[in-house]
């Protein structure tokens, strides 16, 4: 599913030009390993033919992971200073990308994200990886209360850096899910485990919010 493009690449050192391999899409659902050479900062790290020094790539690539609702535009450090054409390339080939895939509804991707730099990126990612071991507790926690659990959409919790998940306690004739019942559920949640940061911090969020967050 990756996919690999070999270009021209310069040291930064000033040595002589080179060919190579770099990758340019990756589905961080499907590659794992890119994945993890990714979060440790090994993507597209090349070493020098002439000087053996190493240095990323001066391209950009996509990094797509539909089921975290993920698509991120990854662009050089050095291309933030036309930061604006940037963002209309990315929206461009976002379009692009939108109307081959409209056959298949499922795979038409997130709205897409511009990070310059693979540091952000590798933020995201990490931070991503940590929520998921809370949410799988939380989950397991959910199960043993018989707490019903409601989905939000993953990329406002990631940017709220809350979990996607959501208990909600409705009571016997409720039909919907209400902030309140999410409030409930979240005091349960949390009497059980306190130190479930993420859900700590929904209930301060949802605590003075009006209305719930988005839901899937
Ligand atoms: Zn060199």
């Amino acid at each position: 599913m990756a996919l690999k493009g070999r270009v021209e690449v310069k040291c930064p050192r000033g040595c002589g030009e080179m060919d190579s391999d770099v990758w340019s899409f990756i589905r961080g659902d499907r590659d794992e390993e890119l994945k993890e050479a990714l979060i440790d900062g090994e993507l597209n790290l090349l070493v020098c033919e002439e000087c053996s020094g190493v240095f990323y790539a001066e391209v950009p690539f996509v990094y797509s992971d539909p089921a975290a609702q993920m698509l991120v535009f990854c662009f050089p450090d050095s291309f933030k200073a036309e930061e604006s054409r940037w963002r209309d390339k990315m929206h461009e080939d976002y379009a692009q990308m939108k109307a081959i895939l409209t056959d298949d509804k499922r795979s038409v991707p997130a709205e897409p994200q511009l990070l310059f730099g693979i540091e952000p990126l590798r933020v995201m990612l990490k931070a991503d990886r940590e929520m998921e071991i809370e949410v799988a507790v939380a989950e397991a926690l959910c199960r043993e209360l018989k707490l019903p659990i409601l989905q939000v959409k993953r990329s406002f919790a990631r940017g709220g850096g809350v979990p996607w998940v959501l208990p909600c306690r409705l009571s016997a004739k409720a039909k919907t899910a209400t902030l309140a019942a999410v409030l409930k559920g979240l005091d349960e949640l949390l009497a059980r485990n306190d130190v479930l940061a993420g859900f700590q911090r929904w209930k301060v969020v949802l605590s003075s919010s009006k209305q719930l967050p988005p839901l899937i």
